[in-house]
């Protein structure tokens, strides 16, 4: 079939009214943003009332009226759904009194930025498209390496999470040993039975499965035992194994242990092998000066993760990578399509693209940039040091209710308890216990087992919350355990 110019013209015309449509004009735009901003006024004034858990799904089939169809709907019918069905189901993580596993963020200023971001939608994944905004990310990049003592010439990398963080670092840290893939069965990699599941996750996703993992002891506080660690590598080098990685947690998911990483560093060095420390959860703490000990040696990994949407208080899809050898974490990740040839004229900054495995890419640089920059640090270390307080408050305050046993005293934020009964099993007992708190979910907690005991967790981690939620708590367990 031919179609002459004349048809195509009468054609465009009518598809150009029809896909107008996806550029709104500014009273449309006005009024959305309105309604918009009423559900979250409405949304951020109830959070005090609300539940930080709800535990009945069944809001959730009303999402399948609203499969996607060719004639538009209301926004007012979608933020209906988005409160009934979304916002109202499962874990609040804008709660306060949410304190199970690692809660995250969620500051407003964020959404502002996440909001210009997308409307400017610039192309932050590469410098050559994005001067401004990748030269902004990798000032935020530079910011976190000072912070952890890093050269400014380290790289770094705003990822979508921790988990995602630790595979760049892995990945990197694989091709650096330089070893043929037939001899990845003879690697060693180093970690303890706490480190995040992450870690094992990435080692199978850059192919390590071979690999052998040598999970460390661990001490009574469950960090790392630096003797061990030592041992084993030791003994792997005489039997022609091929030690490459270590892997420590700054603040264990499960407890909140710090690994002691200056005495790991010390082995890491000995041995040359790479060092990466896994601060996901603990590495904002660093902003505490109070801290410094925690963080002695930190300067010396070779790569570091950090999550953004844990300890910065932002909301989730922000993590940082860190690594100190820039030449590595290129390699491993750069790549030159034909399509792209133009991109490679400016060197002036290293690009996103070039050291995570994402092309196109989340202005996250935005997100991160409009909190610290409105607030100051000052508010942010007020709500880290207050973290480790409630949590130090808690651990004191619940050992006052009888037949209570608490875990090791937390370095960070996170504690550990138990309900020891008299005349029943134990696990059982707390098993029951954390089901009872969170069918009614006033508060949210979450609970681990380490070493056939059952642990009921309290992870102080959100901004919001504050004196009131763990007073609370502690008035809830009184009166369950009465
Ligand atoms: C949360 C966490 C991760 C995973 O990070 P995500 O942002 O959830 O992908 C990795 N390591 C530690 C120690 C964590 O606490």
């Amino acid at each position: 079939m031919t179609i002459n110019s004349a048809q195509i013209l009468e054609e465009l015309r009518e598809l150009e009214k029809s896909s107008r449509l996806l550029d709104p004009d500014q009273s449309i735009r006005k009024n959305w943003l309105k309604q918009v901003d009423e559900y979250v006024t409405g949304f951020l004034s109830d959070l005090p009332n609300n539940k930080a858990y709800n535990k009945d799904h069944s809001p959730i089939d009303a999402i399948e009226e609203f499969d996607i169809a060719d004639n538009g709907a209301s926004l007012n019918q979608l933020l209906a759904l988005c409160k009934k069905s979304i916002d109202g189901v499962g874990i609040n993580p804008a709660s306060g009194g949410h304190m199970g596993y690692i809660p995250g963020g969620g500051v407003y200023p964020s959404a502002l930025g996440d909001y210009l971001a997308a409307v400017s939608n610039r192309y932050a994944g590469i410098f050559y498209a994005a001067p401004g905004a990748v030269k902004l990310e990798n000032m935020l990049i530079k910011w976190m390496c000072r912070l952890m003592g890093f050269p400014e010439n380290a790289a770094g990398n705003l990822t979508s999470g921790g988990s995602i963080s630790n595979l760049i670092a892995i990945v990197t840290a694989r091709d650096a040993a330089k070893v043929k893939a037939r001899d990845f069965d003879k690697l060693v990699i180093y970690i303890s039975e706490q480190a995040h599941h992450s870690i094992q996750k990435a080692i199978r996703i850059a192919g390590l499965s071979e690999a052998v993992i040598r999970y460390i002891p661990l001490d009574t506080q469950l960090r790392m035992s630096v003797e061990e660690l030592e041992n084993m590598i030791c003994e792997d080098e005489s039997n022609g194994l091929i030690p490459f990685l270590i892997n420590a947690s700054l603040g264990t998911t499960n407890t909140g242990a710090i690994d002691p990483i200056n005495e790991i560093a010390d082995s890491a060095e000995k041995h040359r092998l790479w060092f990466h420390v896994d601060a996901a959860y603990g590495g904002f703490f660093k902003l505490l000066p109070e801290m410094k000990e925690a963080f002695e040696g930190i300067n010396r990994a070779s790569s570091i993760t950090l999550d953004p949407h844990k300890t910065l208080f932002l909301p989730f899809g922000t993590g940082a990578v860190l690594v100190k050898d820039v030449k590595s974490v290129y390699q491993s990740h750069h790549y030159l399509a034909d399509y792209m040839q133009d991109t490679t004229n400016s060197q002036e900054e290293i690009s996103p693209a070039d050291v995570s495995p994402e092309l196109t890419k989340h202005f996250r640089g935005l997100r991160l940039w409009f909190p610290l920059k409105l607030f100051g640090l000052e508010p942010f270390r007020a709500a880290l040091k207050e973290k480790l307080l409630l949590c130090r408050y808690f651990y004191n305050e619940v050992q006052q209710i009888p037949n209570i046993e608490v875990g090791p005293a937390p370095e960070l934020s996170v504690a550990m308890f138990r309900f020891l009964p008299e005349d029943s099993d134990p696990n059982e007992f707390n098993q029951k216990l954390i089901n009872e708190i969170q069918s009614d979910g006033t508060v949210f907690l979450s609970s681990t087992t380490i070493n056939d005991v059952f642990w009921i967790r309290v992870a102080v981690v959100l901004f919001r919350t504050h004196l009131g939620h763990i007073e609370y708590l502690l008035e809830d367990l009184k009166n369950r355990l009465a």
